[in-house]
């Protein structure tokens, strides 16, 4: 079950399903039950973090894409490394993400943290649950810089690749910033 604040009135709800469509929410209460739509600025998802590893956290901003200048919506998981499979939730554990973070990327490259997180395309399992609930958003495609093929984020305008390191780099900044990033879905499986 998904817990969800309705802020007008702060009542706390629980959903079987729940989807972010843009300013609307979709809820359903049981599998085959009806779907209530919500105005999205009126509901927050409350992340529930969970032992084990059959749950996930898709986590969804907005960019700039870097080929057509357009605004597009980035989708990704994000796992602390510490093979414990628990999503990184806000307000962002900082201690425990530097914990194993990649500290000789930081040196060479200071302007980034190099948080110990796992972001789409690092983890086979979570990437394939993500391409499942959002084909239209995810696809496996080439990357040169580190010749593989990989799931990535493609733009909604002009369906450039939106790389992995260009989204763990986002995501770094974001959790730097000590910014929430907006919860789209939670997934169990
Ligand atoms: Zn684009």
């Amino acid at each position: 079950m998904i817990k969800f604040e309705i802020i007008r009135t702060g009542e706390i709800k629980q959903a079987y399903s729940l989807e972010v469509k843009g300013d609307k929410t979709v809820v359903r209460y049981s599998e085959k039950g009806k779907e209530y739509r919500y105005n999205s600025d009126n509901l927050r998802i409350l992340p529930t973090p969970k032992d084990g590893d059959s749950h996930v956290i898709v986590y969804s901003f907005e960019r700039k894409c870097w080929h057509c200048g357009k605004t597009t919506e980035i989708i990704t998981y994000l796992k602390f490394c510490d093979d414990t499979d628990d999503d990184v939730t806000f307000p962002w554990d900082k201690s425990r993400l530097l914990k194993y973070q990649d500290l000789s990327a930081h040196l060479a490259y200071p302007e980034i943290e190099f948080y110990g997180l796992h972001v789409l395309g690092d983890l086979e399992k979570y990437d394939k649950i993500l391409i499942r609930n959002f084909p239209e958003k995810i696809r496996e495609e080439y990357s040169k810089t580190v010749d593989e093929v990989y799931p990535m984020n493609v733009c909604e305008n002009c369906g450039a690749k939106q790389g992995r390191f260009f989204v763990y780099k986002t995501v770094n900044e974001i959790v730097k910033a000590m910014q929430p990033i907006k919860i789209k879905k939670e997934i169990d499986f």
